[in-house]
């Protein structure tokens, strides 16, 4: 079920293209990771030629609608120029508002090559796995997904229906699974990639992202919870009242959200860092004060304890020469969390590359946005075509 907030209304639309000047220099194209040109698809929308704009958007951006509903603001909107004038374009709704009205106009991208190539494995299904495998389908390459869980979307699956209407994620992702090239294999957790060369694979691209979360290193940290524990199964903790959440990202923002439609009553963020500082977007920082849920910054937690509830010992930090340092003598007691989630990130394990095997994605560059992580699967894929058709010529 989607939110209608997620998306523009026609007269909104029409307004925010409208807007467009069509700047010669094409800065928010340039602005964009994955090469995508506001320009091109907004110029084609105000011709009302929606065929033409969704293939401009699906000609770099495999999650075109899912990437406009959840980018934040530092990319396309960041460099449009209309902000000299008045207000950014809102380009990212309106890039989603086009994906979900008209996505049915033009499904296929480019055509696929006619002469199919070697066999590649890609490892993890998440963003960066899935544009790497639409890449090499493109170039020819017959491609066989390989995931370890029973779905496919990655740590995307984790953000909450209100932020990210599942419907959106699921039509991206069938339009890139609808590749006749592209194979998926769910329930498959590859543990040597080594191996997949010696059978029939080409090459592998290894995009598992982040598997192993940061630990706060503290006492009391057997009481908490893992974002990922917390947001892969929020109804298990639905009798949680008071939530206590550590962490300043995407993530932190995700689990106080789910928690608030999950019926908690009080829910606190915890930031070592200023606000500024948070990684998140205007609109992320509007969602959580519209859903009065709190943020604490320049705090980091010291030990928990458990009794009845949970308590969190917490001291004050201060910025010195841009890192967080304690104040001492600052230390003190929240007593009364049903829950204690930890959002702090995760790290995968550092694996090497060779000819055949790239990485992709966070477990290459490190917790990252989506369209960073499309970006970093298509360039793990055209390096490895590179690297291949060289052996090969
Ligand atoms: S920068 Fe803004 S105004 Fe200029 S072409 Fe891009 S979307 Fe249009």
């Amino acid at each position: 079920m989607s939110n209608k907030k997620q998306y523009l209304t026609p007269a909104q639309f029409k307004a925010e293209i409208e807007k467009c000047l069509g700047c010669p220099n094409k800065p928010c194209m340039k602005a964009c990771p994955v090469g995508c040109s506001p320009q091109e698809f907004i110029g084609f929308a105000k011709e009302k030629k929606y065929k033409e704009a969704i293939e401009a958007i699906l000609n770099r951006n495999p999650m075109g609608e899912t990437c406009g509903l959840i980018c934040p603001d530092k990319f396309c909107m960041s460099a449009c120029t209309r902000k000299n004038l008045d207000f950014a374009i809102n380009i990212p709704k309106v890039q989603a508002t086009l994906m979900k009205n008209y996505r049915s106009f033009a499904e296929k991208k480019r055509p696929e090559s006619q002469v199919t190539k070697d066999k590649i494995a890609v490892i993890g299904a998440g963003p960066a796995g899935l544009a790497a495998a639409k890449e090499l389908a493109e170039n020819g390459y017959i491609t066989y997904i390989f995931e370890a869980k029973d779905h496919i979307g990655g740590a995307l699956k984790y953000i909450p229906e209100e932020r990210l209407p599942h419907e959106a994620l699921s039509a991206d992702c069938d339009g890139i699974l609808s590749s006749p090239l592209i194979n998926l294999k769910l329930n498959h957790k590859i543990e040597n990639p080594q191996e997949l060369l010696k059978q029939e694979y080409n090459g592998v691209i290894i995009a598992y992202g982040e598997q192993n979360a940061i630990k706060l290193n503290i006492q009391g940290e057997e009481h908490t919870t893992c974002y990922k524990d917390y947001l892969s199964q929020p109804e298990k903790y639905k009798a949680a009242q008071n939530i206590a959440i550590i962490g300043g990202g995407n993530v932190a923002v995700d689990c106080a959200l789910t928690a608030k439609s999950n019926g908690a009553q009080n829910i606190e963020i915890f930031v070592r860092r200023r606000l500024t500082d948070m990684k998140i977007s205007r609109q992320e920082f509007q969602e959580l004060f519209e859903k009065e849920i709190n943020i604490t910054a320049l705090t980091s937690p010291e030990k928990i304890e458990k009794n009845e509830k949970l308590s969190l010992f917490i001291h004050r930090n201060h910025i010195v020469e841009n890192k967080a340092v304690a104040l001492s003598d600052t230390t003190i007691e929240l007593k009364g969390f049903d829950l204690i989630i930890t959002a702090i990130g995760s790290r995968a394990d550092k694996l090497t590359e060779d000819i055949n095997i790239i990485m992709a994605g966070d477990c290459k560059e490190g917790s990252s946005t989506l369209v960073e992580a499309l970006a970093s699967g298509q360039k793990a894929a055209q390096k490895l075509i590179y690297n291949i058709e060289k052996k090969d010529n």
